[in-house]
C-alpha cells in the first residue's frame, strides 16, 4: 500500500487493512485537530492508484484480510463512482472480507442521498466513525466542527436507517473548564439520540500549532482537571442511553481504559470511575498517553 503522510484509524481497526482513498479531510478546520495540517490541500486519490493498491493487496495477502478501513479523515465524502468500484474491488480481492469502515463527517452523509447510502450498505459498506465530539451546540461552535446536534442525530439516523452500523466518538475536555459541565451532560443526550451500536470517549490534548493551542496560550481555552475529565466521563456513562452500544475509552488519549455496553453496565463502569477518582484503580500515566 503507498500512503501519503500520516494515516490515522480508529483503536478498532487496528487490525484493518487501510486504503487511502482520500488524502486530507475535506472540512481540515476543528480547532483542536491536527491529523491533516501536513496536507492542507484536501483531494480524491486518483481512483486508478486506490483501486492498484487493492489489487497489490489481494495478491500480497487478500485471503488475510478481513477488514478494510478507507482513509483519510472523511472518506465518506468519496464519490458514488468511487465508492463503488473501492467496494466492488473489496470483494474480489478479499474473499474473507467481513467489513468496510471510514469515518464520516455528519455533512458528508448530509451529501448522499438515502439512496445512495443504502447502496453503498448493499454494496459492502458496514460501519462509518462518526465524531461530534461534543453534544453542546456551543462547544460544537468553538471546536468549528462544522455540524449542530441536531444534524448529527440526523446524520446517525439516516446511517442506521441504510442499514449502516454506527460508532460515535466524543471528545472528553471539548467544552474546556468553562463548558465541562454542559460538554458532559449534553454529549449524554446526543449518544442517546444518535442511538449508535459503538460509543468511544477519547480525552482531548492540546496539540501545539493548532487554534486551539493558540487559544489556550490566550487564556481562552483551559483544558479540565483529571479529576473532572474523568467527572465527564462519569456523566457520560450515567446518562447516556442509546439502546445498546457497546462502550469503550481504550484509546491512547484516556487516563482510564473501561468499556461495557450502555446503557446497561453504566452504574458499573460509573463504580469504577469513582474508585479511580478515589485513588484505588490506576489512571494511564502521562507518558504513556497519545493522540
Ligand atoms: S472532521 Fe475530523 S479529520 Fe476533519 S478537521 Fe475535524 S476532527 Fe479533523
Amino acid at each position: 500500500m503507498r500512503y501519503v503522510g500520516k494515516v490515522y484509524r480508529p483503536p478498532s481497526e487496528a487490525d484493518a487493512l487501510i486504503v487511502q482513498a482520500t488524502i486530507g479531510c475535506s472540512w481540515n478546520h476543528c480547532t483542536y485537530c491536527d491529523m491533516y495540517r501536513d496536507k492542507p490541500r484536501f483531494a480524491v486519490r486518483p481512483l486508478a492508484e486506490t483501486l492498484a493498491d487493492l489489487a497489490g493487496a489481494g495478491r500480497a495477502a487478500g485471503d488475510r484480510v478481513d477488514k478494510v478501513f478507507v482513509a483519510d479523515g472523511d472518506a465518506l465524502v468519496l464519490p458514488m463512482d468511487h465508492w463503488e468500484a473501492i467496494l466492488a474491488a473489496c470483494r474480489a480481492h478479499f474473499p474473507r472480507l467481513r467489513r468496510v469502515s471510514c469515518y464520516a463527517t455528519a455533512a458528508n452523509l448530509a451529501g448522499k442521498t438515502d439512496a445512495e447510502l443504502a447502496q453503498l450498505r448493499a454494496l459492502g459498506l458496514a460501519l462509518v466513525y462518526i465524531g461530534p465530539e461534543s453534544g453542546d451546540d456551543v462547544v460544537l461552535k468553538r471546536l468549528a466542527k462544522g455540524a449542530t446536534a441536531a444534524e448529527h442525530v440526523t446524520a446517525a439516523q439516516r446511517a442506521r436507517a441504510a442499514g449502516l452500523e454506527v460508532s460515535a466518538i466524543f471528545l472528553l475536555g471539548a467544552g474546556g473548564v468553562a463548558r465541562s459541565a454542559e460538554h458532559a451532560a449534553a454529549s449524554a443526550a446526543l449518544a442517546s439520540a444518535m442511538d449508535p451500536h459503538y460509543l468511544a470517549a477519547l480525552t482531548l490534548t492540546i496539540v501545539p500549532g493548532t487554534p486551539l493551542a493558540t487559544q489556550a496560550a490566550r487564556g481562552d481555552f483551559t483544558l479540565p482537571s483529571i479529576e473532572a475529565l474523568l467527572g465527564e466521563l462519569r456523566t457520560f456513562v450515567a446518562e447516556a442511553r442509546p439502546t445498546d452500544a457497546l462502550f469503550r475509552t481504550n484509546h491512547a488519549s484516556n487516563y482510564l481504559p473501561v468499556g461495557g455496553r450502555l446503557p446497561r453496565d453504566g452504574a458499573r463502569l460509573a463504580a469504577a470511575i469513582d474508585r479511580a477518582l478515589a485513588g484505588e484503580l490506576p489512571l494511564r500515566p502521562e507518558h504513556h498517553r497519545g493522540l
